[in-house]
């Protein structure tokens, strides 16, 4: 779905637009809103690869820190970033982002954001409430701790990359619904789930760190 921009002097803080070019043709050309929860996490390194992944496609995005249920206007997707998703559990309650969350047409999320997307969380902490939008469960830290962190070759539907795991959730697919969009040896570490017209993408490693592959394919759906 297409948001058409509107004018306007200045851009608030928080939203960037890009290819700078396009920026200037604000009110004439139909742009993407697509949001990142900026509560905790990887917040930069996803709206980095966002914008070099519209820059890449030519395809013009509005990109929204959202902190607060108002930053949600117009947002047609989200990204999740990792972080720690206990944390980014309470902060999303606080900041009462659950419910708009929910609601988005597209949500991606990756380490934690895929812990947060998950219908069960293994290892969670008491109280830790998944969004339980994908058909997908979440073993948390099963890759070991932060020093036990690593880069491997990934086999992905988009050839080979290469990922980076930081205290990595182990993802296993829990409905029929859920292709594997990315493999670590045998293992999913990145998988995607159509529901209607909504789609939602969870990955164990950090995607934003080495490849703009699924950006793109984010900001296309
Ligand atoms: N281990 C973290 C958690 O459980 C996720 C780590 C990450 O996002 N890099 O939330």
């Amino acid at each position: 779905m297409f948001q058409s921009c509107q004018l306007r002097s200045g851009f608030p803080e928080g939203e960037y637009n890009a290819p700078g070019f396009l920026q200037r043709m604000v009110g004439m050309i139909p742009m993407k809103k697509i949001g990142v929860l900026a509560l905790q996490g990887g917040v930069e390194e996803h709206i980095a690869a966002l914008l070099s992944a519209s820059e890449k496609l030519g395809v013009p995005v509005q990109i929204a820190e959202v902190r607060a249920p108002d930053d949600l206007e117009g947002v047609d997707g989200i990204i999740l970033p990792g972080g720690e998703s206990t944390t980014l559990s309470k902060l999303i309650e606080r900041a009462e982002l659950a419910g708009g969350i929910s609601h988005m047409r597209k949500v991606m999320g990756t380490c934690a954001g895929a812990i947060l997307l998950a219908k069960k969380i293994e290892d969670g902490i008491e109280g830790q409430k998944p969004l339980c939008l994908m058909d997908i469960s979440a073993k948390r830290n099963a890759y070991g701790s932060q020093l036990a962190s690593f880069e491997a070759t990934l086999t992905t539907i988009f050839g080979t990359i290469n990922g980076v795991f930081i205290r990595a959730p182990k993802i296993s697919i829990e409905g029929r619904g859920v292709q594997p969009l990315a493999f670590y040896g045998e293992e999913v570490v990145g998988a995607y789930q159509k529901k209607g017209e909504r789609h939602f993408l969870a990955f164990a490693f950090h995607p934003e760190l080495t490849s703009t592959k699924f950006h793109e394919f984010f900001i296309r759906l």
